[in-house]
């Protein structure tokens, strides 16, 4: 059976909608979104009349359409972004896939390489995941090391605990009251002078909480250059693909 369709111009754009027909179809549906958006209805309903019925739902149409363009364009972007270099300390790497070898990924540092080896038909999110595993990883091997190198720089009544996870709009942040230091995963990805940065930090919010005078004082006795280590953080952000973190400090509004 030809597929049946018919098409709206809203706002400039002819969006098909196709009719699909039922014996047991009550009314009209609408669904779908972008280029697949149809109606679902009986076999008894004249072209004329569905598109009469769905005058008032332009707004709604026109949405849906956008949606699934959106959909789709993202969908794209995720395929592109299929090449691919991933970041540890500030050095780019290359993505090296190799497939039929097992769920396994495995960084050759020295080589300038991260081999991601599975079973699975690579796309964007197993690759990504994979990746996030391997950042985690990481994390939890290196950054203990930066958060003993900078907590030597504070005499501290409590050893704060360090915790590590994804995070999505954070690098870091302390908890003052218990006390403890969560650090994002995905900060393994910058320079190390970052790092150490962002460690620091956080730890120096164990004495000022705020993002006040005092607390910059701290800081800047420090990294006298903190400005420039701020703009140059702002510039690594694009390490973060799916969470992207804006400002630093970003834990509370200064
Ligand atoms: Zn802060």
């Amino acid at each position: 059976m030809l597929n049946e369709v018919i098409f709206i111009k809203i706002k400039g754009v002819e969006i098909p909608i196709e009719i699909k027909r039922f014996d047991n179809s009550r009314g009209l549906r609408l669904m779908g979104t972008g280029y697949n958006i149809r109606v679902t209805t009986t076999r008894f309903i004249s072209k004329t009349k569905i598109k009469e019925i769905l005058k008032p739902y332009r707004e709604k149409i026109h949405s849906l359409f956008m949606l699934g363009i959106q959909e789709e364009r993202l969908e794209q972007e995720k395929k592109d972004n299929l090449e691919l270099y991933a970041y540890v300390e500030g050095f780019q790497h290359e993505l090296v896939y190799k497939k039929y070898q097992g769920p396994v990924i495995s960084p050759v540092l020295g080589n300038r390489q991260i081999i991601i080896s599975m079973k699975e038909e690579l796309n964007y999110d197993n690759v990504y995941k994979e990746l996030d595993k391997f950042y985690t990883n990481m994390a939890k091997r290196y950054l203990p090391l930066y958060f003993e190198n900078s907590l030597s720089c504070f005499s501290c009544q409590t050893q704060p605990e360090l915790r590590i996870k994804k995070m999505l709009r954070q690098w870091g942040n302390c908890k003052k009251s218990v006390p403890v230091i969560t650090l994002n995963s995905h900060l393994v990805k910058l320079p190390s002078e970052l790092i150490n940065y962002i460690v620091f930090h956080e730890l120096a919010h164990l004495v000022e909480a705020n993002h006040g005078k005092e607390f910059y004082e701290i800081i800047e006795k420090r990294y006298p250059n903190r400005k420039k280590l701020d703009k140059k953080l702002k510039l690594w952000s694009f390490v973060l693909k799916d969470n992207y973190i804006e400002e630093y400090p970003g834990e509370k509004s200064d």
